[in-house]
């Protein structure tokens, strides 16, 4: 882990948010090549999502979320965790993250402590009028449900897909960009008719593994968490955690829950109408029943398949299996991010092998707008004249493809590819690149 935390400081991939004063803890800044991860792999859940299923619509809600919401959701009650303090070193953990060095006897009772971030609205602060930084992106689809069935011809079953800003106040942030007070999650609501719900689950669990895997978290270095009955949320029929093996140990990276009818049920008007199966609060506030109609014709409130997973855990987990130490010949190694392709910051550098000839930089510029106008994803022009540095910066930030533009290439209009993984170097002439690139990019 540490020589990961050390790599995504010194290349620009994640920073301590305020560090100059001092650092804002559980919170991160994602530099230059952090902010091209974090889309690109965003942008892989998305197409996997939205583009690839004709039943999946996108939405992106507000942050700010009125408090009502999650009365009925159940997190203005149940979303705490037990804190302790510990009366011998002075500090305070979550009561599942004790540290050893910390004695039994020295840990006060466990009291529940709310994690949501509770923010004033409007010009007075008279504390009636607050609303909550939304602890998962999860609620907005559930109040969108009638707006998002009557803006699209969706039936039965089909799925809204968010990604978004989410916020706990975690008492004991840790791990990096684990566990952190800000975060990103990608969630999918699948609805699906009551009894087809267990079915859905199973085949979800086995897609999200399949996509980790596209990413380059291999399935055998996932294990399925089956959570057992008493340590179900308020709202799930199931829960399977896909659980990763960190740099810190085996801990959740994402998880898919059966949230059955709970939340629309939770709502709705008219609860006593909808047959519900979950057990829900009386809601007298709600001016719409979220319900739909079955295939059969009659009304139903459909069952939601749940897979969440967090977008800062899933980037330690790409960045974590990508992070390799190589021995090279004559005692020397080097630090290769072999990140899947589609996942690179940099797609491919284009390197003049002398940084003020006026002849090279012009061809390498060309080369560079030729590539990039193929919108794969950022390519650069690496003007530093030094080739050995460059190879080295590129292998460590994961840029498949280095093309170095020399005097021969002025001669016959080719050029050296390297490639990331092999550091095999081929000559290839320039018109053949582009198809070179597209091949290993796309
Ligand atoms: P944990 O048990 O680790 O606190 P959780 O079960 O509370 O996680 P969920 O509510 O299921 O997490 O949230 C779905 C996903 O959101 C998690 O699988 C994780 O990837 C991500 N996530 C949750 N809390 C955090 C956090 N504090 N920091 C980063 N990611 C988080």
């Amino acid at each position: 882990m540490e020589e990961l935390v050390a790599l995504c400081k010194r290349r620009g991939f994640i920073f301590q948010s305020a560090e100059i004063y001092g650092g804002l803890q559980g919170v991160y800044d994602f530099g230059p090549l952090g902010v091209e991860l974090k889309n690109n792999l965003k942008s892989a859940w998305w197409k996997s999502m939205v583009y690839e299923n004709d039943n999946i619509e996108g939405l992106d809600a507000s942050i700010l979320t009125n408090s009502i919401v999650l009365d009925y959701s159940g997190h203005t009650e149940t979303f705490s965790d037990p804190m302790v303090d510990c009366k011998s070193c002075g500090l305070r953990f979550r009561e599942d993250q004790v540290p050893k060095s910390c004695k039994k006897e020295d840990l006060t009772e466990p009291r529940q402590f709310n994690l949501m971030f509770k923010t004033n609205i409007g010009p007075i602060d008279d504390g009636n009028s607050y609303a909550y930084l939304r602890p998962e992106t999860a609620q907005q689809i559930f109040t969108n449900f009638k707006n998002i069935l009557d803006s699209t011809s969706s039936s039965l079953p089909f799925g809204i897909a968010q990604i978004g800003k989410a916020f706990r106040n975690e008492i004991t942030p840790r791990n990096f960009i684990f566990r952190v007070r800000e975060f990103e999650q990608m969630e999918l609501e699948y609805f699906v008719a009551p009894g087809d719900d267990d079915d859905a689950h199973t085949s979800w669990v086995q897609k999200r593994l399949n996509w980790w895997e596209k990413q380059g978290v291999p399935i055998n270095n996932i294990e399925l968490y089956e959570v057992p009955t008493d340590e179900l949320a308020h709202y799930s029929k199931r829960t399977v955690d896909l659980m990763y093996k960190f740099p810190h140990g085996l801990e959740e990276l994402e998880g898919i829950a059966n949230r059955t009818d709970f939340d629309l049920g939770s709502h709705s008007k008219k609860q006593s109408e909808l047959n519900l199966h979950a057990k829900v609060k009386l809601n007298k506030d709600s001016n719409s029943k979220l319900s739909i109609k079955n295939n059969d014709g009659a009304m139903v409130v459909p069952f939601v398949i749940e897979p969440s997973a967090g977008v800062e855990r899933g980037m330690l987990a790409v960045l974590n299996e990508a992070f390799t130490i190589e021995n090279l010949p004559e005692n020397k190694s080097r630090i290769v991010l072999k990140l899947k392709a589609h996942l690179a910051p940099i797609k491919a550098a284009i390197i003049p092998l002398k940084k003020n000839d006026e002849k090279l930089v012009d061809l390498a510029k060309n080369i560079k707008s030729t590539l990039q106008e193929l919108a794969l994803g950022r390519v650069v022009l690496e003007n530093t004249g030094n080739i050995g540095k460059s190879y080295r910066k590129h292998d460590e930030i994961g840029t498949p493809l280095c093309i170095t533009v020399d005097f021969e290439t002025l001669e016959n209009n080719s050029v050296t590819v390297r490639d990331r993984d092999s550091m095999q170097q081929e000559r290839l002439d320039i018109k053949d690149i582009k198809n070179l690139f597209e091949e290993k990019i796309k």
